[in-house]
C-alpha cells in the first residue's frame, strides 16, 4: 500500500495512475470530502495526528505527500518505520522561500534578487535595497498569490504590511522576503524525476501562463526552447535532487529572461504545470512519481506531440462542448464549485502546434 499526505486531486490522479501497477493507497487528509475519497483509503485527520501517522506508518510499504505544508516532523515521525519518499528534509526546504532560494544559489541556479525582512523597519531597508517595483512575499506558507503583494511605490509599503503580517504586529510578525519584480519573458517548469538509485529523467520545459497568481494555461513543449536552455534547466533539476536525496517527481518553476533562467521556487511533488503529461507524454508524472517511490525502474517522459492544459477554475464550462474538441480530455476532481478552486482541468493532444493552437482557441473560448 502506498500512503498518501494529502488527499486532494494530485492524490486523486496518483491513485489513478497507480491502479493499473496494481497499487492501492490511504491518504490522511483533514477534509472528508477530500477528492481521493473514493481511490483510497481515507483517514480523516490533521496531517500532525499522531494516530493517523501511526497508521500509516504501519500500513504502507512507502509514504509520500501530494502537499508540501505537512510538517516534516510528521513525515520524520512515520520515517522512522517506513520509508518516506521525498525525504522529510525537502519538505523544510520547500515550506521556506528563503531556504530554497539558498539552495537554487548553492547549486548555480540565479534567482531574483531578494532580501527578507521580519519587521516594519526591516521591509523598508529590504525593498530600498532590492528596487522598486518589487515583489513581497510570506517566505511560509504562500501559494497559488496568496501571501503576496506587489509594491509600486514606497507609499503601498503600510498596505503591504497590514495585509500580510497585520497592523497588530508593528513591531514583529510575520518573517517576509522581498524579491526584485523581474520584467521576464516567460515563465517556464521544469519537471524531472529522480529514482532511489539516483536514475534521473527529464519533461521537456513546460510554458505556463498565470492570471491572479493561478495557473491558468500550460504548453508541453514550450515553444522555440532553445536545446542550450533544455539541457541548463535539467542540469540545475539535477543538481537540486542530487542535493536533496530526492526521490520522486519535482517541479522547478522558472523565469526566463532573454537566454537567462531564473529559479522562482520549486515544488517537491507532482505538480499542476505536468498534468498535460498524462495524455501528453509516454509516461504521466504520476506513473513516474509512484514508479520512484516504489523503486521501480522510470519510464520515458518524451511528449507525444503538442499539448496544452487548461485549468478549470471556479465554475465548469458546457463539458459536452469540450468533449467535442479532437484531443480533448477532461479530467474532474469532484470538487465542488467555488470562485478560485481548481475544479478540474482539460489537456489538448494535437500532432502539431498549429492543430493544437486552433483547438486550444476553441477550448478556451468555452473556458474564459
Ligand atoms: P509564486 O507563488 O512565487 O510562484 O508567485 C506567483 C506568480 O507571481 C508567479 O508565477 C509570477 O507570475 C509572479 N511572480 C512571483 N515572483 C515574481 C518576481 N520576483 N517577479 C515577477 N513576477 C513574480
Amino acid at each position: 500500500m502506498i500512503g498518501i499526505l494529502g488527499g486532494g486531486q494530485l492524490a486523486r490522479m496518483l491513485a489513478l495512475a497507480g491502479y493499473p501497477l496494481g497499487e492501492r493507497f490511504a491518504a490522511v487528509d483533514p477534509s472528508p470530502e477530500a477528492g481521493v475519497r473514493d481511490l483510497a483509503h481515507l483517514i480523516v485527520a490533521s496531517y500532525e495526528d499522531p494516530a493517523a501517522l501511526d497508521w500509516m506508518a504501519e500500513h504502507c510499504d512507502v509514504v509520500t505527500h501530494e502537499f508540501e505544508r505537512v510538517p516534516a516532523a510528521s513525515a520524520r515521525r512515520i520515517a522512522e518505520r517506513t520509508p518516506v519518499r521525498p525525504n522529510a528534509g525537502v519538505l523544510e526546504v520547500a515550506q521556506d522561500r528563503l531556504s530554497e532560494k539558498e539552495l537554487f544559489a548553492r547549486i548555480g541556479l540565479a534567482t531574483p534578487l531578494f532580501a527578507t525582512a521580519s519587521t516594519r523597519a526591516e521591509l523598508d531597508s529590504a525593498v530600498s535595497s532590492v528596487g522598486i517595483p518589487a515583489v513581497v512575499k510570506t517566505r511560509r506558507e504562500g501559494y497559488d498569490g496568496k501571501g503576496q503583494f506587489v509594491v509600486r511605490a514606497r507609499a503601498d509599503l503600510d498596505r503591504c504590511w497590514d495585509e500580510l503580517v497585520g497592523r497588530a504586529h508593528e513591531g514583529n510578525g510575520k518573517d517576509l522576503i522581498v524579491e526584485a519584480m523581474v520584467d521576464f519573458d516567460r515563465e517556464l517548469s521544469m519537471l524531472a524525476t529522480r529514482s532511489i538509485s539516483g536514475e534521473t529523467a527529464f519533461y521537456p520545459l513546460v510554458e505556463n501562463a498565470h492570471s491572479e497568481g493561478i495557473l491558468r494555461l500550460s504548453r508541453a513543449p514550450a515553444d522555440s526552447i532553445d536545446p542550450e536552455l533544455q539541457r541548463g534547466a535539467e542540469s540545475h533539476a539535477r543538481s537540486i535532487m542530487a542535493e536533496l536525496d530526492y526521490v520522486g517527481v519535482i517541479a522547478i518553476e522558472l523565469f526566463q529572461a532573454g537566454g537567462q533562467l531564473l529559479g522562482n521556487e520549486m515544488a517537491p511533488r507532482v505538480h499542476n504545470s505536468g498534468h498535460w503529461t498524462i495524455e501528453g507524454s509516454v509516461t504521466s508524472q504520476f506513473a513516474n512519481h509512484l514508479r520512484a517511490v516504489t523503486g521501480r525502474p522510470l519510464g520515458s517522459t518524451r511528449g507525444l506531440g503538442n499539448s496544452a492544459m487548461v485549468n478549470l477554475i471556479g465554475q465548469l464550462p458546457d463539458l459536452d462542448e469540450v468533449l467535442r474538441i479532437e484531443g480533448a480530455h477532461l479530467h474532474l476532481y469532484d470538487k465542488q464549485p467555488r470562485p478560485g478552486r481548481k475544479l478540474g482541468h482539460v489537456t489538448l493532444v494535437a500532432e502539431d502546434s498549429d492543430h493544437l493552437e486552433e483547438r486550444l482557441s476553441r477550448l478556451t473560448a468555452l473556458v474564459g
